[in-house]
């Protein structure tokens, strides 16, 4: 094969739930020159209660960037080919730092964490039935989900957080603000910002106006002072600086130019530019968004309305419909983690290959209550259909359906919402390694699935956005050279009526899962 003239370099950091990882891409090409992945603890302090450590996520940015650089220099690569970085991350997830000490003043409350629930309660009731002001200016449910329930919990809280707001100490983000401003000089000089895809998230940002919402802040009562600066996800926001660690200061002065919350950066990475292009992306979660160009769609099925992208200063703002599904890889983990019954993810396979079915067990993974299309906080998990005959291959088995079958759910709704059905699903993500995984999810959707042979499609839209913008323009939106880019099909195998049997069981299995607390 011809070797692939080598161009200018762009990294992408891609901080996940599950793990962190730093990516280096050649620009002319897309190529993924080489890569670190380091996985992330979580912490489930009581039930219901999701925590990450904000201190051990930027030291696993720092690890991820200095291995990553070990192996370009192992492939004789040079890293001061490296133009630009992005950052792609999970949404919605809460920090509050002090900006005077760069210390986190609480862990970072994870986006599946509920501890919000009764807060949520109370703040629906004094929306007035017939004028969801939250909604109609943020596209999104009023739900434990999103940023601005997790910071009203932590401002009523935790003590170390009101005294550093009342001393005008403190800054809050999502964790493209922490690590942008850590990586940028943190307590010396450090950028505190975000973009309008994280911004999108908070349930303070104001998607018509793109500003933060004074209506929406005072509703949730939090000080406007803490608040990053709103930019586009494809701009210079300040140069690294992180001269105290030796080897990740090798990218030194290096501009961080762009920024997107993870699943608008797969929508990039995915190349979903027009109109009515989506992608769905298999990671803790499991989410579908479909670009409705300029245009603000709001869904009658239970979707989000959420900005896509807004690439460049003075380019318009994309934005997207959203099916949000809270857990599919992390069942998988829980699996792993909770049951024991495999020892790594990749096993899950194996499991599901020796049986091929679930025999009738379904499995509903409402571990954080349902997101779209139900929005049930009252569901928890069950897995139901068990006899004698059961065993951990069908519950691995239901497990991956499981996965499928919320897909096939928020689907339906996007078809719904759109009206112009999908002619195939474009996927990627951590999950999309499993084969069967794949073939599942063709079977019950009964259309085929698409998967780039390159999966880290997040950290590419991060790339992508980084490298074209302003000031660096190292990287053509529409590039030339794709020739790295090749695709795998799943083709649906078994017949519709089988698919439609399945699937109506599941949804019975669903409304079991439903109303288990009140
Ligand atoms: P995130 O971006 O949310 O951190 P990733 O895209 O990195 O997630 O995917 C990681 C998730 O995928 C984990 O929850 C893991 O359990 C799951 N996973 C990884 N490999 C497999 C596999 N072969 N089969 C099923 N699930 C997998």
């Amino acid at each position: 094969a011809k070797k692939a003239v080598l161009g200018p370099l762009v990294g992408a950091v891609d901080q996940g739930t599950s793990s962190t990882r730093f990516l280096v891409f050649n620009s002319k090409t897309a190529e993924l020159l080489s890569h670190h992945q380091v996985e992330i603890k979580q912490e489930f302090p009581r039930e219901g209660w999701v925590e990450q450590d904000p201190k051990e996520i930027l030291q696993s940015v720092y690890e991820c960037i200095e291995k990553t650089c070990e192996k370009l220099g192992q492939l004789n690569i040079d890293i001061s080919n490296i133009k630009a970085i992005g950052v792609s991350n999970q949404r919605e997830t809460t920090v509050v730092w002090d900006k005077v000490t760069g210390e986190p003043l609480y862990n970072a409350v994870v986006w599946l964490d509920l501890r919000t629930q009764s807060t949520v309660e109370n703040l629906s009731k004094r929306i007035p039935g017939n004028n969801n002001f939250v909604k109609s200016k943020t596209g999104l449910p009023l739900s434990t989900y999103f940023s601005a329930v997790k910071l009203r919990w932590l401002l009523d809280n935790v003590k170390k957080v009101q005294e550093a707001v009342e001393e005008n100490r403190a800054l809050f983000g999502t964790i493209d603000s922490w690590l942008i401003w850590s990586l940028t000089g943190g307590i010396h000089g450090g950028v505190h910002c975000t973009d309008v895809t994280n911004a999108s998230r908070t349930m303070l940002f104001n998607i018509h106006s793109l500003e933060w919402d004074k209506e929406l802040c005072e509703f949730f009562g939090i000080p406007m002072e803490i608040l990053p600066n709103v930019r586009s996800s494809s701009e210079i926001y300040g140069l690294m600086k992180i001269s105290h660690s030796l080897k990740a200061g090798a990218l030194e002065g290096v501009p961080i130019s762009g920024c997107l919350g993870d699943q608008s950066a797969a929508l990039v990475g995915q190349m979903c530019f027009q109109d009515g292009q989506a992608k769905n992306t298999y990671g803790t979660g499991c989410f579908l968004l479909c670009n409705t160009g300029h245009k603000c769609v709001f869904s009658e099925h239970g979707l989000l309305t959420t900005i896509a992208y807004k690439l460049g200063r003075d380019k318009p703002v994309y934005y997207a419909l959203e099916g949000s599904v809270a857990i599919a890889g992390a069942v998988i983990r829980w699996l792993r983690d909770n049951l024991g019954i495999i020892k790594s993810s990749e096993e899950i396979e194996k499991l599901a290959k020796e049986v091929g079915t679930s025999y009738g067990c379904y499995f509903v993974p409402a571990f954080s209550g349902l997101y779209a299309p139900y929005w049930e906080p009252s569901a928890r998990g069950i897995i139901c259909g068990l006899t004698q005959f059961t065993n951990k291959c069908h519950i691995a088995f239901a497990a991956l359906e499981a996965v499928c079958f919320q897909t096939r759910e928020i689907l339906d709704a996007m078809n719904r919402d759109c009206g112009i059905p999908l002619s195939h699903l474009q996927v990627d993500g951590g999950m999309t390694s499993n084969k069967i995984l794949m073939q599942l999810q063709a079977d019950i959707l009964y259309i085929p699935v698409v998967k780039p042979s390159m999966p880290e499609t997040t950290a590419l839209g991060a790339a992508m956005a980084a490298g074209a913008a302003e000031g660096v323009g190292v990287w053509s939106l529409e590039p030339e050279d794709l020739s790295a880019v090749t695709m795998e099909r799943f083709e649906p195998q078994i017949n519709a009526e089988e698919s439609e049997i399945r699937y109506s069981t599941w949804k019975k299995a669903v409304m079991k899962s439903i109303g288990w607390v009140t």
